[in-house]
């Protein structure tokens, strides 16, 4: 059997492993710890706007907190993208809260902000009440279309809790995503641009909320001797060996977004070309880190190639590659949950695919992987 060739897989540096042993060294083994800080001060770097960053266990308790700290209530409404991983969405349902889901538009494969004013119309109609929070996401990196999405907020006094977990390094016009929301969520699980094994962190202008995250993180103990708790907590706290990993990924994560980027260029130079085969491209003064690579495949184009073909024709070599996030309006644990758009997320998921992406792919691999692709193609018209 051959190699396998993974979509997105862990790409450590030089410096994680001083960072970890050091940490070994001094004996700060705890979920919190000088790495944790200076973890926290190096996203704050990078992100190089004047805000507040809280290291965590993971994006899904960065969205957590966040909803808690928007001030949704059980039976309350959460507007989330459709298309997303189901983390963006879980959280709501962890909240008692209500999710509803609106569609993409096709310029970024993000929410559509007609179709998110659309809903927030039709909610205050329906329930008499506006939602309590926005949740867009930037699938794969590419940017959501932020300022048409933050003047629909404005405009209902809505605040958005911004799923940045894929788009580390992403910005339109300079304005890095993951400061783009009143809270922001980040992720450092094993897949993503860079990684801590698990991890994610909260962002906020807003040093309340990074206090507040930071408390709340930590079982929510009161400033007393005794262990004395006016609010719910939770255990989410990053740990000191985990930012240790995340201190030497911020090192490497200019290369990463470069070697991703990279990816992508050498796709659409070997694929473009091929009936049926597009890709999505940076609107002006949109800066995409290129997580993952995607297409879309139109049969109607490829001589009856689908997404599925070349899926199946991959893992056959041992490649691995994925169809894109299937939208939360169709999935079953989300059913009956209210939707607003014109489905272009499921003309997505339906041709979509994610390719091999990561910034540890060496030419060899793409050799692989274009093999794959050639065939396909020379058999469909052959
Ligand atoms: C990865 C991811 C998350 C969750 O992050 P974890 O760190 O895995 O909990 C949330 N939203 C999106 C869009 C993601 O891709």
């Amino acid at each position: 059997m051959k190699s396998k060739i993974w979509l997105s897989s862990p790409h450590m540096g030089h410096k994680e492993f001083e960072f970890v042993k050091e940490a070994f060294d001094t004996n700060w083994i705890a979920p919190l710890g000088p790495h944790v800080d200076g973890f926290e001060q190096d996203i704050v770097n990078f992100l190089d706007s004047p805000v507040y960053v809280a290291a965590l266990s993971s994006g899904t308790a960065a969205l957590h907190l966040g909803l808690i700290l928007l001030g949704v209530q059980p039976g309350d409404e959460v507007i989330c993208q459709s298309m997303t991983f189901s983390a963006s969405a879980n959280p709501i349902a962890y909240m008692g809260a209500k999710p509803v889901f609106v569609d993409s538009e096709a310029d970024t494969w993000n929410m559509s902000p007609a179709s998110l004013e659309e809903a927030i119309k039709d909610r205050i109609a329906v329930t008499s009440k506006a939602p309590k929070a926005i949740i867009p996401v930037h699938l794969y990196g590419m940017p959501a279309k932020m300022d048409e999405i933050a003047a629909v907020a404005a405009r209902y006094e809505i605040p958005i809790l911004e799923d940045a977990a894929e788009a580390l390094g992403s910005s339109i016009n300079g304005r890095m995503c993951g400061t783009m929301g009143a809270i922001s969520a980040l992720s450092f699980n094993g897949n993503k641009i860079i990684t801590t094994s698990g991890g994610g962190a909260l962002v906020s202008a807003s040093k309340h909320n990074a206090n507040q995250a930071r408390f709340l993180a930590t079982q929510a103990r009161d400033a007393a001797p005794h262990y004395q708790h006016s609010h719910i907590g939770y255990n989410y706290r990053m740990s000191n060996v985990c930012a240790g990993i995340g201190r030497g990924q911020m090192t490497v994560l200019n290369d990463r977004i470069a070697a991703r980027r990279a990816n992508f260029d050498l796709y659409v130079q070997r694929m473009a070309s091929l009936p049926g085969v597009s890709f999505v491209y940076e609107p002006d003064g949109y800066f995409c880190n290129r997580w993952l690579t995607t297409i879309l495949i139109d049969p109607a184009l490829s001589n009856g190639i689908t997404r599925e073909t070349l899926r199946l024709a991959m893992d056959k070599e041992n490649i691995e590659s994925r169809p894109l996030w299937k939208p939360m309006h169709l999935q079953p644990v989300f059913q009956g949950s209210p939707y607003y758009g014109d489905k272009t997320s499921e003309h997505l998921f339906a041709n979509g695919l994610c390719l091999p992406s990561g910034s540890n792919l060496v030419d060899k691999d793409f050799d692989r992987i274009f093999a794959v692709v050639d065939e396909v193609w020379q058999l469909a018209t052959a």
